[in-house]
């Protein structure tokens, strides 16, 4: 067993949302999934600390963040067509970015092994001065920034397998060899970015990887990204730390996009990754909580993804059983399209 630590706060849940697919009911389902499977007692409790303005303005502009605080302050409403905004979604929100840097903090201190940040709203969409696709402050960008900046650490591997691309992390670290960002999503759905010929510019030119797959693509396709591309690119760049933003939107049930991975599809990329952390970095891991919108399905695939990080030995079910549909050899042809334009930076 290893130390995995659970951050979550009552706050995640103000911020309201009403009937929107991303709102506070899903943390509810995820709490109550890893009570009913018997893994929130193993986990550590971790409180989250408010992230400071600093630490937030490392990633979003000034007046954003003021913006963000004054809208809420005023009742809230829509600040962009997706994302909604209720009088306690910037206190959320701060603490949902705080969240992660304390998991850091934590991981950092080696007070945890692990830890799964449980927070809401979500935030690898929001760029340095928008909010965008229910995303207020990047929490993900913000817990890289803070492992920098407080340890000095010059190698992080944030590996995004939401299944939208994280253009706001993306954007962040674009320029940034001191950041990998790793992701695997959907193409021709939100927010439109994320092409394998997106690799980064200048010093960072080589040091973002991106899949998009097509719809319909299953558990094979996104495990092969995994092992093919970033077994082998983390390997070679030798993060100290490795961050995970962990949506559950690839699902095949899902609402919101159409890939068709499975539970047992998360277990394996789960323990790709874990084991990448364990062989690399001491084991220094840190996830957050993206999308996934499925409330039958959001529960057992956190437990899941928890279960192989704090190897905790729990069988988690597997909701609704197996996808319709066989497999496609097309579903391999993103991941060799990225494999060639990824070849003039890594040995592949
Ligand atoms: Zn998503």
């Amino acid at each position: 067993m290893r130390k995995t630590g659970l951050v979550y706060d009552p706050v995640f849940m103000k911020h309201d949302t009403g009937s929107h697919p991303e709102n506070a009911r899903r943390l509810k389902y995820i709490m109550d999934a890893l009570e009913d499977y018997g893994i929130r007692g193993k986990m550590t409790a971790i409180e989250p600390a408010e992230a400071t303005v600093e630490q937030i303005a490392a990633i979003h502009r000034p007046e954003y963040i003021q913006k963000v605080a004054d809208f809420a302050a005023a009742g809230g409403g829509y600040l962009d067509p997706d994302t909604a905004v209720s009088p306690r979604s910037y206190e959320a929100a701060v603490k949902a970015a705080g969240g992660v840097i304390t998991a850091v903090d934590h991981v950092m201190a080696g007070e945890v092994d692990s830890a799964f940040a449980l927070v809401r709203p979500p935030g690898h969409h929001a760029v340095a001065g928008r909010s965008m696709g229910f995303c207020l402050f990047n929490n993900i960008a913000a817990g890289t920034c803070h492992a920098r900046e407080k340890y000095g650490l010059e190698r992080i591997l944030v590996v995004d397998w939401d299944v939208h691309h994280g253009n706001g992390t993306a954007d962040t670290f674009y320029h940034d060899p001191g950041v990998l960002y790793f992701s695997t999503h959907q193409q021709g759905i939100f927010p439109g970015t994320g092409r394998i010929s997106e690799v980064g510019a200048g010093p960072g030119e080589g040091y973002t990887v991106n899949i998009p797959f097509n719809r319909g693509t299953g558990n094979e396709g996104i495990y092969f990204a995994f092992t093919q591309l970033l077994e082998p690119i983390a390997r070679q760049y030798r993060p100290e730390l490795i961050m995970v933003s962990a949506g559950f939107d690839a699902h095949y049930s899902d609402p919101l996009a159409g890939l068709a991975m499975t539970v047992e599809g998360y277990i394996k990329i789960a323990e790709i990754v874990k084991n990448l952390a364990d062989e690399l970095c001491g084991g220094k891991l840190v996830a957050a909580l993206e999308g996934g919108y499925n409330l039958g399905v959001v529960g057992h695939a956190v437990s899941a993804v928890v279960n192989v990080f704090g190897e905790y030995g729990i069988t988690v079910d597997e909701p609704g059983g197996t996808p319709p549909g066989g497999v496609s050899p097309l579903m391999r042809m993103p991941v060799d399209e990225a494999i060639k334009v990824q070849k003039r930076y890594w040995d592949l």
